[in-house]
Protein backbone atom coordinates (compact mmCIF):
# COMPACT_ATOMS: atom_id res chain seq x y z
CA UNK A 1 0.00 0.00 0.00
CA UNK A 2 1.39 3.62 -0.92
CA UNK A 3 2.27 5.00 2.51
CA UNK A 4 2.12 9.00 3.49
CA UNK A 5 4.53 9.96 5.39
CA UNK A 6 4.34 12.36 7.70
CA UNK A 7 7.20 11.73 9.58
CA UNK A 8 8.02 14.73 11.96
CA UNK A 9 11.79 14.22 11.28
CA UNK A 10 13.57 12.60 9.72
CA UNK A 11 11.31 13.60 7.08
CA UNK A 12 10.44 12.56 3.78
CA UNK A 13 12.64 13.38 0.69
CA UNK A 14 12.15 14.22 -3.08
CA UNK A 15 12.06 10.49 -4.84
CA UNK A 16 14.92 11.86 -6.91
CA UNK A 17 17.18 12.99 -4.06
CA UNK A 18 16.90 9.38 -3.25
CA UNK A 19 17.25 7.98 -6.37
CA UNK A 20 20.29 9.82 -7.00
CA UNK A 21 21.89 9.12 -3.13
CA UNK A 22 21.13 5.03 -4.33
CA UNK A 23 23.12 5.75 -7.65
CA UNK A 24 26.09 7.06 -5.84
CA UNK A 25 26.17 4.72 -3.24
CA UNK A 26 26.43 2.16 -6.28
CA UNK A 27 29.13 4.01 -7.80
CA UNK A 28 29.99 7.97 -8.04
CA UNK A 29 29.61 9.15 -11.45
CA UNK A 30 31.02 6.78 -13.44
CA UNK A 31 34.62 6.76 -10.81
CA UNK A 32 34.44 3.18 -10.30
CA UNK A 33 33.94 3.61 -6.51
CA UNK A 34 30.96 4.58 -3.90
CA UNK A 35 30.41 7.30 -2.47
CA UNK A 36 30.71 5.97 1.13
CA UNK A 37 34.72 5.04 0.12
CA UNK A 38 36.44 7.88 -1.47
CA UNK A 39 37.96 10.21 0.37
CA UNK A 40 36.67 13.75 1.39
CA UNK A 41 39.52 15.49 0.41
CA UNK A 42 39.17 14.18 -3.40
CA UNK A 43 38.35 16.45 -6.13
CA UNK A 44 34.80 13.96 -6.39
CA UNK A 45 33.64 14.84 -3.01
CA UNK A 46 35.01 18.84 -3.09
CA UNK A 47 32.84 19.32 -6.11
CA UNK A 48 29.92 17.98 -4.01
CA UNK A 49 30.86 19.92 -1.03
CA UNK A 50 31.25 23.06 -3.40
CA UNK A 51 27.74 22.08 -5.18
CA UNK A 52 25.88 22.37 -2.00
CA UNK A 53 27.30 25.18 -0.58
CA UNK A 54 26.35 26.74 -4.21
CA UNK A 55 22.97 25.76 -4.14
CA UNK A 56 22.56 26.84 -0.44
CA UNK A 57 23.53 30.08 -1.14
CA UNK A 58 21.81 30.50 -4.42
CA UNK A 59 18.42 29.22 -3.18
CA UNK A 60 18.40 31.43 0.05
CA UNK A 61 19.91 34.11 -1.27
CA UNK A 62 22.38 34.24 0.73
CA UNK A 63 24.80 37.61 0.47
CA UNK A 64 28.00 38.27 0.58
CA UNK A 65 29.79 38.55 4.40
CA UNK A 66 28.46 34.78 4.60
CA UNK A 67 30.03 31.62 5.53
CA UNK A 68 28.01 28.10 4.95
CA UNK A 69 29.05 25.31 6.92
CA UNK A 70 28.14 21.50 6.43
CA UNK A 71 28.73 20.04 10.09
CA UNK A 72 27.92 17.26 12.46
CA UNK A 73 26.86 17.25 15.64
CA UNK A 74 22.64 17.97 15.01
CA UNK A 75 21.60 21.72 15.75
CA UNK A 76 21.30 20.68 19.87
CA UNK A 77 25.41 20.86 19.39
CA UNK A 78 24.86 24.22 18.31
CA UNK A 79 22.78 25.45 21.71
CA UNK A 80 26.66 25.30 23.34
CA UNK A 81 28.87 25.84 19.95
CA UNK A 82 26.26 29.18 20.13
CA UNK A 83 27.30 30.76 23.37
CA UNK A 84 30.43 29.21 23.30
CA UNK A 85 31.62 31.52 20.38
CA UNK A 86 29.14 34.39 21.25
CA UNK A 87 28.34 34.82 24.42
CA UNK A 88 30.24 37.64 26.14
CA UNK A 89 27.87 38.92 29.33
CA UNK A 90 24.67 38.19 28.26
CA UNK A 91 22.18 37.05 25.67
CA UNK A 92 18.50 36.81 25.04
CA UNK A 93 16.17 34.33 24.03
CA UNK A 94 12.85 33.61 23.12
CA UNK A 95 11.23 30.36 24.90
CA UNK A 96 8.60 29.12 22.47
CA UNK A 97 8.97 25.19 23.29
CA UNK A 98 11.30 22.68 24.03
CA UNK A 99 13.90 23.36 21.63
CA UNK A 100 14.42 26.88 23.17
CA UNK A 101 14.40 25.62 26.17
CA UNK A 102 17.38 23.21 25.44
CA UNK A 103 19.29 26.04 23.96
CA UNK A 104 18.94 28.07 26.95
CA UNK A 105 19.71 25.79 29.14
CA UNK A 106 23.05 26.01 27.45
CA UNK A 107 23.50 29.25 26.95
CA UNK A 108 23.18 29.52 30.78
CA UNK A 109 26.56 27.97 31.55
CA UNK A 110 28.19 30.78 29.72
CA UNK A 111 26.74 33.97 30.98
CA UNK A 112 23.30 35.63 31.93
CA UNK A 113 20.51 34.74 29.93
CA UNK A 114 17.80 37.01 29.54
CA UNK A 115 13.98 34.93 28.35
CA UNK A 116 12.31 38.32 26.69
CA UNK A 117 8.99 36.56 25.97
CA UNK A 118 8.04 33.12 26.78
CA UNK A 119 4.82 31.12 25.76
CA UNK A 120 5.21 28.20 28.60
CA UNK A 121 1.79 29.02 30.58
CA UNK A 122 0.01 27.38 27.99
CA UNK A 123 2.29 24.81 26.65
CA UNK A 124 3.85 26.48 23.77
CA UNK A 125 0.39 27.25 22.03
CA UNK A 126 1.29 30.82 20.50
CA UNK A 127 4.47 32.71 19.88
CA UNK A 128 5.23 35.27 22.59
CA UNK A 129 4.22 39.47 21.71
CA UNK A 130 5.40 42.75 23.38
CA UNK A 131 8.73 42.00 23.94
CA UNK A 132 11.92 43.99 23.84
CA UNK A 133 15.74 43.12 23.19
CA UNK A 134 17.88 44.65 25.49
CA UNK A 135 20.74 46.54 23.33
CA UNK A 136 23.03 45.33 25.91
CA UNK A 137 22.68 41.46 25.04
CA UNK A 138 25.49 39.65 22.68
CA UNK A 139 22.94 38.29 20.40
CA UNK A 140 19.09 37.76 20.61
CA UNK A 141 18.32 33.72 20.06
CA UNK A 142 15.12 32.17 18.17
CA UNK A 143 13.33 29.25 17.04
CA UNK A 144 11.55 29.88 14.29
CA UNK A 145 9.14 26.56 13.52
CA UNK A 146 8.31 25.21 16.88
CA UNK A 147 8.33 21.12 15.33
CA UNK A 148 6.80 19.54 18.32
CA UNK A 149 4.25 22.07 19.00
CA UNK A 150 2.85 23.32 15.54
CA UNK A 151 3.66 27.48 15.92
CA UNK A 152 5.94 28.94 13.66
CA UNK A 153 7.60 33.01 13.52
CA UNK A 154 7.14 33.67 9.84
CA UNK A 155 8.75 37.13 9.42
CA UNK A 156 12.54 38.39 9.49
CA UNK A 157 12.08 40.36 13.11
CA UNK A 158 14.44 43.83 13.13
CA UNK A 159 16.77 42.95 15.82
CA UNK A 160 19.40 45.80 17.52
CA UNK A 161 21.74 43.21 18.25
CA UNK A 162 22.61 39.91 16.48
CA UNK A 163 19.76 37.84 15.83
CA UNK A 164 19.99 33.81 15.43
CA UNK A 165 17.50 31.89 14.35
CA UNK A 166 17.14 27.85 14.96
CA UNK A 167 15.60 27.20 11.61
CA UNK A 168 15.70 23.44 11.38
CA UNK A 169 11.96 22.73 10.57
CA UNK A 170 11.37 25.65 8.29
CA UNK A 171 14.71 26.50 6.48
CA UNK A 172 13.51 26.28 2.28
CA UNK A 173 9.87 26.85 3.30
CA UNK A 174 9.68 30.52 2.40
CA UNK A 175 12.16 33.40 1.04
CA UNK A 176 13.77 34.74 4.08
CA UNK A 177 16.14 38.10 4.10
CA UNK A 178 19.26 36.23 5.52
CA UNK A 179 20.57 40.23 5.98
CA UNK A 180 18.56 40.28 9.47
CA UNK A 181 20.30 37.74 10.39
CA UNK A 182 23.79 36.60 12.17
CA UNK A 183 23.44 33.03 12.07
CA UNK A 184 20.59 30.54 11.09
CA UNK A 185 21.44 26.80 11.60
CA UNK A 186 19.50 24.01 11.82
CA UNK A 187 19.70 19.72 11.89
CA UNK A 188 18.60 19.12 8.03
CA UNK A 189 16.84 16.02 8.50
CA UNK A 190 13.55 18.33 8.86
CA UNK A 191 13.05 19.69 5.67
CA UNK A 192 16.41 20.25 4.09
CA UNK A 193 18.27 16.46 3.72
CA UNK A 194 18.96 13.33 6.04
CA UNK A 195 20.04 13.31 9.39
CA UNK A 196 23.39 13.47 9.97
CA UNK A 197 24.28 16.91 8.53
CA UNK A 198 23.74 20.14 10.36
CA UNK A 199 23.70 23.71 8.36
CA UNK A 200 25.16 26.90 9.25
CA UNK A 201 24.64 30.50 7.90
CA UNK A 202 26.67 32.96 9.90
CA UNK A 203 28.47 36.00 9.41
CA UNK A 204 31.97 36.34 10.09
CA UNK A 205 31.76 39.46 11.86
CA UNK A 206 29.74 38.43 15.00
CA UNK A 207 32.88 35.77 15.76
CA UNK A 208 36.28 36.41 17.87
CA UNK A 209 34.65 38.48 20.13
CA UNK A 210 34.95 36.49 23.56
CA UNK A 211 37.51 36.06 25.91
CA UNK A 212 36.95 32.57 26.80
CA UNK A 213 39.20 30.04 24.68
CA UNK A 214 37.19 27.72 22.29
CA UNK A 215 38.04 24.12 21.93
CA UNK A 216 39.65 23.84 18.28
CA UNK A 217 36.26 21.32 17.32
CA UNK A 218 33.81 23.89 18.37
CA UNK A 219 35.34 27.42 17.07
CA UNK A 220 33.18 28.26 13.94
CA UNK A 221 36.11 29.96 12.88
CA UNK A 222 37.96 26.63 12.70
CA UNK A 223 35.84 25.17 10.30
CA UNK A 224 35.30 28.24 7.92
CA UNK A 225 39.08 28.43 7.56
CA UNK A 226 38.67 24.49 6.31
CA UNK A 227 35.93 24.48 4.49
CA UNK A 228 33.77 22.28 6.74
CA UNK A 229 36.82 19.76 6.34
CA UNK A 230 38.48 20.46 8.98
CA UNK A 231 37.82 16.71 9.79
CA UNK A 232 35.66 14.15 8.15
CA UNK A 233 32.50 15.90 7.14
CA UNK A 234 29.10 13.55 7.27
CA UNK A 235 29.77 12.78 3.34
CA UNK A 236 26.73 10.80 2.64
CA UNK A 237 24.28 13.35 3.64
CA UNK A 238 25.96 16.04 2.41
CA UNK A 239 25.30 14.40 -0.94
CA UNK A 240 21.61 13.67 -0.24
CA UNK A 241 21.54 17.30 0.93
CA UNK A 242 22.79 18.61 -2.32
CA UNK A 243 20.39 16.37 -4.00
CA UNK A 244 17.21 17.70 -1.86
CA UNK A 245 18.58 21.22 -2.78
CA UNK A 246 19.00 20.39 -6.51
CA UNK A 247 15.34 19.83 -6.45
CA UNK A 248 13.97 22.60 -4.48
CA UNK A 249 15.87 24.96 -7.30
CA UNK A 250 14.26 22.74 -9.95
CA UNK A 251 10.90 22.87 -8.71
CA UNK A 252 11.27 26.85 -8.39
CA UNK A 253 13.08 27.50 -5.75
CA UNK A 254 11.68 28.70 -1.78
CA UNK A 255 9.15 31.18 -3.09
CA UNK A 256 7.37 27.62 -4.83
CA UNK A 257 8.04 25.53 -1.50
CA UNK A 258 5.94 28.29 -0.07
CA UNK A 259 3.08 28.14 -2.30
CA UNK A 260 2.98 24.25 -2.00
CA UNK A 261 3.55 24.27 1.82
CA UNK A 262 1.17 26.84 2.77
CA UNK A 263 -1.76 24.99 0.27
CA UNK A 264 -1.01 21.83 1.58
CA UNK A 265 -1.51 23.46 5.18
CA UNK A 266 -4.74 25.14 4.17
CA UNK A 267 -5.98 22.12 3.35
CA UNK A 268 -5.52 20.38 5.89
CA UNK A 269 -6.32 23.66 8.58
CA UNK A 270 -9.48 23.90 6.66
CA UNK A 271 -10.54 20.19 7.25
CA UNK A 272 -9.46 20.96 11.05
CA UNK A 273 -11.50 24.24 11.59
CA UNK A 274 -14.79 22.45 9.64
CA UNK A 275 -14.58 19.30 11.95
CA UNK A 276 -17.00 18.76 14.83
CA UNK A 277 -14.25 15.79 16.06
CA UNK A 278 -10.99 17.58 15.32
CA UNK A 279 -9.17 20.74 16.65
CA UNK A 280 -6.06 22.71 16.46
CA UNK A 281 -3.98 23.09 19.08
CA UNK A 282 -1.83 26.15 18.16
CA UNK A 283 -3.22 29.81 17.68
CA UNK A 284 -4.53 30.63 14.67
CA UNK A 285 -1.96 33.35 13.85
CA UNK A 286 0.48 31.02 14.97
CA UNK A 287 0.00 28.27 12.87
CA UNK A 288 2.96 26.70 11.17
CA UNK A 289 2.95 25.71 7.57
CA UNK A 290 5.17 22.60 8.43
CA UNK A 291 3.51 21.12 11.25
CA UNK A 292 0.21 20.98 12.35
CA UNK A 293 -1.15 19.72 15.18
CA UNK A 294 -4.71 18.59 16.39
CA UNK A 295 -6.46 16.27 18.97
CA UNK A 296 -10.08 15.39 19.06
CA UNK A 297 -12.51 17.50 21.27
CA UNK A 298 -12.83 16.69 24.66
CA UNK A 299 -16.20 14.64 24.16
CA UNK A 300 -14.44 12.54 21.73
CA UNK A 301 -11.53 11.95 23.66
CA UNK A 302 -11.29 8.11 23.96
CA UNK A 303 -11.66 7.39 20.05
CA UNK A 304 -8.06 8.68 19.66
CA UNK A 305 -6.68 5.52 19.55
CA UNK A 306 -9.25 4.33 16.65
CA UNK A 307 -8.50 6.84 14.73
CA UNK A 308 -4.88 6.25 15.21
CA UNK A 309 -5.44 2.60 13.77
CA UNK A 310 -7.86 3.75 11.18
CA UNK A 311 -5.33 6.36 9.87
CA UNK A 312 -2.79 3.54 10.01
CA UNK A 313 -4.73 1.23 7.87
CA UNK A 314 -5.04 3.88 5.34
CA UNK A 315 -1.56 3.97 5.11
CA UNK A 316 -0.97 7.52 7.08
CA UNK A 317 2.33 7.18 8.94
CA UNK A 318 3.87 9.34 11.95
CA UNK A 319 1.01 11.29 12.53
CA UNK A 320 1.60 10.15 15.83
CA UNK A 321 1.37 13.88 18.32
CA UNK A 322 4.55 14.18 20.17
CA UNK A 323 4.20 12.73 23.82
CA UNK A 324 4.06 16.45 25.15
CA UNK A 325 1.24 17.65 23.32
CA UNK A 326 -0.69 14.29 22.59
CA UNK A 327 -3.37 13.81 19.99
CA UNK A 328 -1.61 14.10 16.50
CA UNK A 329 0.81 15.96 13.94
CA UNK A 330 0.56 15.84 10.66
CA UNK A 331 4.69 17.22 9.29
CA UNK A 332 3.98 18.37 5.86
CA UNK A 333 7.62 19.01 4.59
CA UNK A 334 8.51 20.27 1.42
CA UNK A 335 9.04 17.04 -0.23
CA UNK A 336 5.67 15.81 0.97
CA UNK A 337 3.02 15.51 -1.92
CA UNK A 338 -0.41 17.58 -1.26
CA UNK A 339 -1.97 14.11 -2.35
CA UNK A 340 -0.72 12.81 0.96
CA UNK A 341 -2.56 15.67 2.98
CA UNK A 342 -5.53 14.84 0.98
CA UNK A 343 -5.62 11.30 1.82
CA UNK A 344 -5.20 12.58 5.42
CA UNK A 345 -8.11 14.57 4.77
CA UNK A 346 -10.71 12.18 3.18
CA UNK A 347 -9.45 9.26 6.03
CA UNK A 348 -10.27 12.10 8.81
CA UNK A 349 -13.95 12.72 7.21
CA UNK A 350 -14.52 9.21 6.54
CA UNK A 351 -13.94 8.11 10.51
CA UNK A 352 -15.63 11.27 11.70
CA UNK A 353 -18.52 10.34 9.01
CA UNK A 354 -18.60 6.50 10.87
CA UNK A 355 -18.03 8.18 14.48
CA UNK A 356 -19.37 11.55 15.70
C1 LIG B 1 14.74 18.53 15.81
C2 LIG B 1 15.06 19.90 16.22
C3 LIG B 1 16.27 20.20 16.86
C4 LIG B 1 17.29 19.15 17.22
O1 LIG B 1 17.95 18.73 16.08
P1 LIG B 1 19.10 17.63 16.13
O2 LIG B 1 19.71 17.77 14.77
O3 LIG B 1 18.45 16.32 16.38
O4 LIG B 1 20.04 17.99 17.22
C5 LIG B 1 16.51 21.51 17.19
N1 LIG B 1 15.62 22.48 16.91
C6 LIG B 1 14.46 22.23 16.30
C7 LIG B 1 13.51 23.34 16.00
C8 LIG B 1 14.14 20.93 15.93
O5 LIG B 1 12.96 20.67 15.32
Amino acid sequence: MKKHNFNAGPCILPRVAIENTAKAVLELDGIGMSILEISHRSKEFQAVMDEAVALFKEILNIPEGYQVLFLGGGASLQFCMIPFNMLNKKAAYLETGVWAKKAIKEAKLFGEVAVIGSSSDKNFTYIPKGWTIPADADYFHITTNNTIYGTEIREDFNSPVPLIADMSSDILSRPIDVSRYAMIYGGAQKNAGPAGVTFIIVREDVLGKVERAIPTMLDYRTHIKEGSMFNTPPCISIFTMKETLKWVKEMGGVKKMEEMDKAKAKLLYDAIDNSKMFVGTAEKDARSIMNICFVMKEQYKDKEDAFMDFAKSKGMVGIKGHRSVGGFRASTYNALPIESVQALVDCMAEFEKANA
